[in-house]
């Protein structure tokens, strides 16, 4: 797999682009490969497309009265509807609109299915964007969108907090269906800040639905997008609700909707460090370790999972931006005694593809918050002298990233700026440049900050990033040595200094001749670095830059900043100064 590093970094980057502080992997289901910290025995994981457990023809024939609960999940939709990509225009197989397509068809099989969104489901696109930040008094549209689709619930999940409490409390509260999150506790009460569950009679019988917000928030976010919460471990929540679902709701089947999943692949499974926080996706944990649930639906890593089984509990999760749309059903029996007893289940995540239209109520019901967006992200704002792209961003100074931290330093009056390659897939083409263009730099919904640091704090901020890189192998290029496992938007590069990386050297010793205003870097010079807010929060174990006194920060995101920039500028410097360098 190392063998491919760059090439697997590179689909990450195009197809997770809108996540951060997430464990982000091309979607695809584990392989079965034996492995120490994971036994065989704990978690068998099904490659055919549905499992089916307990199940027998024999059951079927032999029952008496039975009754098929059908769930259908969703999730990380990241504000898409429509199925375009707002960034290069093009078409996607991804969406609501196409996932309501599947939703109605199998509503005609099973006119009581349950439907559930897992989070992160306000943010990600430029017409979510447009409508959070410039135009949010209509109703939020995936909320319209899902109203008009009869949701029953939602999970919050980490980036419906990116734009602030007002934001998130006003989606919520146009919501016709309860979001779910048993863990989120307001601190003024202790109590959960939404309701912890939701108890559906399907027919007779009674399923309860718990949801779970990844309680890695704090890590990634600025406290006052969540002021007075607090979000708990999820485990022992669980056991909690799981334990109040059966003994007093008396259901008779637990459903768990988590924004959390599965943290990396089982193959890989590393003790927890600070790019790998335990806490951050408790599916499995949850799986073995409470007793009495038995479907769980995944979020937050963007995996697509069709079926695994884990201590006799279902898990299924929906991949991301409504490319796949789960289907569980739960087969239950009566008993003599009047009860139902779950028999039998099983889950499948659905793809969307070419094949599947979107649906035009859908469509026409969003319109307008697209079209606007669409207006916006086509006003004409720059030019370029030539054409510029993010493609090898990480590897070397480009011009793209520079202008990232060009507007950074200005806006800051900082000495020094780290950036990353958001989005390699990003294009500044010759000629007119459109919001577009530069909305597509800069995909975060990141504010800046700048704070003061010393030389030595810069330094160890530069070895860390240049972790980045795998241990040198003569031979291998650079690309080659990218560690699949840390995402692109957690490589740091600075501007106002310059710098070589030694890939020749140990991780932790690579920064060579690092030189500010022709000198060399004192250990006790003072800086004002410009960084954006994830990172000033500790996202990607950047822990040397946590607690730095903040000189200031923007109201605006950096990606408004950068427009900005633009709109007044004009012209987009089209070469890079090469201030640093990878030796190998
Ligand atoms: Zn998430």
């Amino acid at each position: 797999m190392r063998k491919f590093g760059g090439e697997r970094l590179a689909r990450t980057a195009a197809q997770g682009m809108l996540v951060r502080g997430e464990r982000i992997r091309a979607p695809r289901l584990f392989p079965m490969k034996h492995h120490p910290h994971f036994p065989r025995s704990g978690l068998v994981a099904r490659l055919a497309l549905a499992v089916i457990l307990g199940f027998s023809a024999a059951w079927l024939a032999a029952a008496g009265t039975t009754v098929k609960v059908t769930v259908l999940s969703t999730t990380d939709l990241h504000g898409r509807v429509y199925p375009v990509d707002y960034y290069t225009g093009k078409a996607a197989e991804v969406g609501l609109a196409k996932i309501a397509t599947l939703v109605q068809r199998e509503r005609k099989d099973d006119p009581d299915l349950l439907l559930i969104d897992c989070g992160d489901t306000i943010q990600g696109t430029p017409m979510v964007y447009y409508h959070n930040r410039r135009h949010n008094e209509p109703t939020d549209p995936m909320m319209l969108a899902m109203n008009s689709l009869r949701y029953d619930a939602m999970v919050p999940g980490n980036h419906e907090y990116n734009f602030g409490l007002a934001v998130l409390q006003k989606a919520r509260s146009e919501a016709s269906f309860p979001w779910l999150s048993a863990n989120t506790i307001a601190k003024s009460t202790g109590k959960p800040a939404y309701d912890p569950y939701l108890v559906k009679e399907v027919r007779g019988v009674r399923i309860g639905i718990l949801g779970l917000t990844t309680p890695g928030i704090p890590r990634w976010e600025d406290p006052e997008h969540y002021a007075g919460l607090e979000f708990l471990e999820t485990v022992g929540v669980a056991e909690k609700y799981v334990r109040i679902l059966r003994e007093q709701e008396h259901v008779d089947a637990v459903v768990v909707a988590m924004h959390m999943g599965i943290d990396g692949d089982p193959a890989l499974v590393e003790p927890a460090s600070p790019l790998r926080p335990a806490a951050e996706n408790a599916a499995l944990a949850i799986a073995r370790q409470v007793p009495g649930i038995d479907l769980i639906l995944m979020a937050h890593t963007h995996r697509t999972v069709s079926a695994l089984s884990a201590n006799g509990v279902l898990l299924t999760q929906a991949g991301y931006w409504g490319n796949h749309l789960v289907k569980a059903e739960l087969f239950f029996a009566q008993e003599e005694s009047g009860g139902w007893k779950l028999q039998a289940k099983s889950a499948r995540a659905q793809p969307v593809h070419a094949g599947i239209p979107a649906d035009e109520a859908i469509l026409a019901l969003i319109r307008p918050y697209h079209d606007e967006a669409q207006a916006w992200l086509d006003t004409k704002i720059g030019v370029s002298a030539r054409a510029l792209d993010a493609r090898e961003g990480s590897l070397r100074d480009t011009a793209l990233i520079d202008l990232i931290q060009r507007v950074q330093l200005e806006t800051g009056q900082a000495d020094v700026s780290l950036a990353a390659n958001y989005n390699r897939s990003a294009f500044i083409p010759e000629g007119d440049v459109t919001v577009r263009d530069i909305a597509a730099i800069y995909v975060y919904e990141n504010t800046l900050y700048v704070v003061e640091i010393t030389g030595a704090q810069l330094k160890a901020a530069l070895e860390h990033a240049a972790g980045f890189f795998l241990p040198y192998e003569p031979g291998r290029t650079p690309a080659q040595l990218m560690n699949p496992e840390i995402p692109a938007y957690n490589f740091d590069m600075a501007a106002g200094v310059s710098y070589e990386i030694d890939l020749r050297r140990a991780p932790g010793d690579r920064i060579r001749n690092l030189v500010f205003k022709g000198e060399p870097l004192a250990p006790g010079r003072k800086l004002r670095l410009a960084i954006n807010n994830y990172r000033y929060n500790g996202g990607g174990g950047y822990t040397m830059l946590k607690g730095a006194p903040v000189l200031m920060r923007s109201g605006a995101e950096i990606r408004d900043l950068i427009i900005d920039w633009v709109t007044k500028n004009k012209t987009i410097p089209a070469e890079p100064d090469n201030n640093w360098r990878i030796v190998h």
